[in-house]
């Protein structure tokens, strides 16, 4: 440990997201990831995999809706994987809804796509990875 992490203790690197902004949020859901519903707590490589996740993009949060970019409802716990599974578009059927209601119309949605993703790279892991792994 250097001297800063000494310093600072637990309260990390406030600039960092493991270290510092997501702490209290993976803490607040079990660091479970809300789309696989996979518990990542209990290691650090574990740890490691946890992201700080915005429900609806941040970068969609524009306009009248950038008074949401910080919004605790719209964060929530995922892990790398599903976050890099997670579908960028925009979700425009749900334009019009209340923020708390785009929240979690937008979740569901997520939730669908990457379950839809999750399944097809499982297909292909048990049928073209899985039974070759162990051989040379
Ligand atoms: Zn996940």
């Amino acid at each position: 440990m250097n001297e800063k992490e000494i310093k600072n203790g637990c309260k990390g690197n406030s600039g960092t997201s493991l270290m510092g902004y997501s702490k209290d949020l993976f803490k607040k859901y079990n660091y479970t990831c809300v789309y696989c519903g996979n518990y990542f707590g209990g290691s650090f490589e574990n740890w490691m995999r946890l992201t700080r996740e915005h429900v609806i993009p941040v970068s969609r949060l524009t306009g009248d809706d950038a008074k949401y970019k910080n919004y605790d409802k719209n964060l929530r716990v995922a892990c790398l994987t599903c976050n890099n599974l997670a579908n960028r578009k925009t979700y425009n059927e749900f334009k019009g809804l209340p923020i708390d209601n785009r929240i979690v119309k937008t979740l569901e949605a997520k939730k669908i796509v990457i379950k839809e993703r999750r399944d097809e790279f499982e297909r292909f892991y048990i049928k073209c990875v899985e039974k070759n792994m162990d051989k040379d």
